[in-house]
């Protein structure tokens, strides 16, 4: 072990960052943030701050993008410059072109894609501050933004991370652990459905290691998925609240 991951986790079980082996990082959600957008969303998760904005459906650009028997689903992953240390260029890069198409399957499960013939779902993903596990805050964040654009869908997407750090299998790893930790598992999770729509694993781990890990960010997603319901119907409260004051 070298000096580095020794700090990972000390010997009372506490990690960098304070928290326990299976403790998420605090989440924040909120929809409705981009009023120029159908659907939006801003999640911060730990210190990663993202937003996605949802379009559609809507007429396929260009058109010979349109499938005659479903709906298509665009996503654009994106990190600027400023969100990491190390400025980023701007340019789409291997890594967001691989996130953009990750993010893309792992929420199209959740679509009615066969219901809206000839038409298409934009999402954008912004991420405007990164700290580990941006693709999983991204699928958080981008199926509440094309649920708030009033998409229908069979359920909710969330997605976690767990993974192995100093031979223990934690929960939402965040950037030290995912940069000295041996293994990264993503899972993206349909919590009404019990269905997995992202599985993806960096690193090495045993098989009853990597079956922990899967059920470990399969409890992350069912408490995110609570946070995730409750910042769709915060809106509407919102709603209803003023809608109140103008009938008083
Ligand atoms: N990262 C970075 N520069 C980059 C890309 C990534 O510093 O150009 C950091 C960022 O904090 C990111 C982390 O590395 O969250 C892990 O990236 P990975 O590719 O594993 O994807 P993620 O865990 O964000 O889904």
């Amino acid at each position: 072990m070298n000096e580095k991951t020794e700090k990972l986790i000390d010997k009372k079980g506490i990690r960098g960052d304070g928290r326990k082996v299976d403790e998420l990082r605090p989440l924040k959600l909120q929809v409705g943030v981009l009023p120029n957008a159908d659907g939006s969303a801003y999640i911060e998760h730990g210190k990663n701050k993202i937003l996605a904005a949802a379009y559609g459906p809507r007429e396929m650009h260009p058109k010979h993008l349109a499938q005659a028997d479903r709906m298509v689903l665009r996503a654009r992953y994106h990190m600027a410059p400023f969100s990491v240390q190390e400025r980023k260029s701007p340019a789409p890069s291997r890594r967001e072109v691989e996130l953009s198409k990750v993010i893309k399957e792992s929420l199209e499960p959740a679509l009615f894609l066969e219901l809206y013939p000839r038409t298409g779902v934009d999402v954008f993903i912004e991420v405007l501050q990164a700290d580990g596990g941006t693709r999983c805050a991204s699928i958080t964040a981008a199926a509440l933004a094309i649920a708030d654009a009033g998409v229908p869908m069979r359920d909710l997407v969330v997605a976690c991370a767990a993974g192995k750090v100093e031979d223990q299998v934690v929960l939402d790893l965040y950037d030290a652990e995912d940069k000295l930790g041996s293994a990264d598992v993503p899972v993206a999770y349909m919590p009404n459905l019990n269905a997995i729509t992202l599985l993806q694993m960096d690193g090495i781990l045993a098989p009853a290691e990597f079956e922990k890990a899967v059920s470990m960010a399969m409890d992350g997603c069912k408490k995110i998925y609570e946070i995730q319901k409750e910042a769709l119907k915060t809106k509407y409260m919102v709603v209803k609240e003023t809608d109140k004051e103008i009938e008083e």
